[in-house]
């Protein structure tokens, strides 16, 4: 059979490989290889650096997926922020707080106050106007702060398995 005059890539050993072969183990240093053919020239490569390549870019694929994750998780965030603010009268945006709705509360149970003291049916007119709208920034104060609360664990848990991946290598 006609074989190969190659050396180990390990240790340099001279190694006869008998054609056809594509996986051996050098009898010197027990290294595994893989004979590598390109055109007339044939020489051996050390599979576990293979391996390392192959785990490598593993890695960087796993890596690029986490990013993606993070690009449209944000991005999601974004949409989802934007849709839970509430506007104020200029029409700008803001986050809705608890403390926007006590402060309507407030200011609104004056101004309640004083409506009842002129006209009592205006004033409880007033006062469930009141009531609604403080109640409803109060549950979009908590709806905002739950979906952001999930946000940041869902961020905290990509970034955590890319601070993983970072290890590994
Ligand atoms: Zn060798």
């Amino acid at each position: 059979m006609p074989t190969l005059a190659l050396n180990c890539n390990n240790c340099g050993a001279p190694l006869s490989v008998p054609e056809g072969v594509r996986f051996l183990t050098c009898s010197f240093c027990q290294s595994q290889l893989e004979v590598v053919q390109e055109g007339n020239a044939a020489f051996t490569k050390v599979l576990e650096q293979l391996q390392e390549r192959t785990e490598q870019v593993a890695t960087d694929v796993e890596r690029l997926k986490l990013q993606n994750q993070l690009l449209s998780l944000e991005h999601e965030w974004d949409r989802q922020s934007r849709d839970l603010m509430v506007h104020n009268k200029e029409g700008r945006p803001h986050v809705p707080t608890v403390g926007g709705a006590i402060a309507m509360l407030l200011i609104g149970g004056l101004m309640s106050a004083f409506a009842l003291s002129i006209h009592p049916g205006m004033g409880l007119l007033f006062i469930v106007v009141i009531i609604i709208g403080a109640t409803m920034q109060w549950t979009q104060a908590d709806r905002y702060s739950r979906a952001k609360r999930q946000f940041e664990l869902n961020r905290q848990r990509i970034h955590s398995e890319m601070d993983q991946l970072s290890l590994r290598e």
